[in-house]
């Protein structure tokens, strides 16, 4: 039955931890992403899977709020938040107000050895894990089905993550909780994490121990993507402080080289930007120009309220300032929101020659021919889009479409 979705599963892994059974795993393919593998001996036919994938499911509509209600500008009245955050720091605060009221908040935190994983915490230390951006898809192990025990115990649950991973939990939950706010982050794709892991493991084994991990650090006044840097730590005190656009492993992600497969086609980027959780957040790309009085060279967020209920709970976060702001404007900074970025030839290209084997020095090579041979597809494809343009022009002046009269 899974294998009608093929590259569309985006690995939420709601099938798995819905059967009953233990008769699906999540695991990595080559590309490193987890699909999910039937235990053929242990499936019961039960059609349970079937019933919780988002994508078999997409004609359920329900799983989409109706148009967003506002957006906001917003950013932590901490500083020590909002520097700690990818963007405004609007999560943190989020998380506070939930472990405040003896609530748990759920979202992605590094395990011992840097793999990304989603994690349950239920106190402020807990909770700083989650906070800045790890771009790597995140596993998501049992946590839907610890976040329904959270839930029938009536406990105040935020659960953040990425829309796939929000429309996963809420299929798994099958029905709406008064006591659950939900969080997605806009996403531009998720890379993979064998290509992660291989970069962590490698930087280990040149670098020793490493301490912490930041993708998207910034010094004060330096959130913008051009300012941003790649830190690793390492426990004998020595820092790597790459910018973002030449680390190899972020260039990699940036110029999509190891996004999932589904990332290309992500059913929950839509024109319309219906939006499957309470609450999305991003970067507000653009607050410089759109709002100018608001702006803050360390971070803004651009909260988008898509339910009632999360304007309510943004309502009640005290610790931020906030502002109304235009949506249409604010998307048009973030094509993120409405639209996933093309699939290149490079893809196909790195995975082909990449292997773990490969010396961090080869591996920054590899990255850079597939930069370029993203660089010359772009080319391309506007070279042949030209033609196409230009006959379009002609047949509206031959046809008198568009003319004035
Ligand atoms: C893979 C990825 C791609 C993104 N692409 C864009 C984009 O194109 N445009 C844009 O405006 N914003 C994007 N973001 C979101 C942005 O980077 C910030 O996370 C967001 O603005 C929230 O910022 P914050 O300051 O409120 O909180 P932060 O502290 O920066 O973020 C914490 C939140 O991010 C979640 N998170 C972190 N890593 C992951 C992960 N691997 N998987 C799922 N959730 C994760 C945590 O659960 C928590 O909810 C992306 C985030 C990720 C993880």
């Amino acid at each position: 039955m899974l294998k009608v979705l093929g590259e569309r599963c985006a690995g939420c892994g709601a099938c798995a931890q819905v059967c009953s059974q233990g008769a699906i795993e999540m695991q990595p393919n080559k590309e490193g992403f987890w699909y999910p593998q039937i235990i053929r001996e242990r499936c019961i036919d039960c059609g349970r899977c079937y019933n919780v994938c988002p994508w078999i499911d997409m004609g359920d509509s329900s799983l989409f709020h109706p148009s967003p209600r506002v957006a906001y500008a917003i950013k932590s009245k901490s500083r020590d938040i909002q520097m700690q955050a990818t963007s405004g720091g609007l999560f943190a605060e989020l998380a506070r107000k939930f472990i405040a009221a003896g609530g748990v908040a759920y979202g992605a935190g590094y395990n011992s050895s840097f793999q990304v994983r989603h994690l349950r915490t239920a106190s402020m230390e807990e909770t700083e894990q989650l906070s800045g951006s790890k771009y790597v898809q995140s596993f998501m192990g049992s946590v839907y089905a610890l976040a329904k025990q959270d839930l029938q115990q009536g406990k105040k649950v935020l659960f953040s993550g990425t829309a796939c991973q929000i429309a996963g939990l809420r299929k798994y939950l099958v029905k709406d909780y008064e006591n659950l706010l939900c969080v997605d982050v806009i996403c531009h794709g998720v890379p993979s994490p064998r290509i992660w892991e291989y970069y962590v493991e490698k930087q280990e084994k040149r670098g020793g121990k490493i301490l912490e991990i930041i993708h998207r650090g910034k010094t004060i006044g330096g959130w913008s993507w051009r300012k941003q840097f790649f830190y690793l730590v390492f426990a004998d005190g020595k820092v790597l402080r790459e910018n973002i656009w030449e680390n190899a492993y972020m260039l990699g992600f940036l110029k999509d080289l190891y996004l999932r497969p589904s990332c290309h086609e992500c059913m929950f980027k839509r024109l319309d930007k219906r939006r499957v959780s309470d609450i999305t957040l991003g970067d507000y790309w653009g607050c410089e120009d759109i709002e100018p009085d608001f702006f803050d060279a360390s971070g803004v967020s651009l909260a988008i309220m898509n339910t009632l209920k999360g304007e309510q709970c943004l309502n009640e976060v005290e610790n931020i300032s906030k502002k109304v702001t235009n949506l249409e404007k604010a998307v048009s900074y973030n094509i993120a929101v409405m639209y996933s970025y093309r699939r290149m030839l490079a893809r196909a290209y790195f995975f082909r020659k990449f292997h773990s084997q490969m010396s961090l020095e080869e591996f920054g090579r590899l990255v850079d021919t597939c930069v370029r041979l993203v660089g010359y597809e772009n080319s391309l494809r506007k070279l042949c889009d030209y033609p196409r343009r230009i006959l379009g022009k002609l047949k509206r002046m031959c046809l008198g479409i568009g003319a004035k009269s």
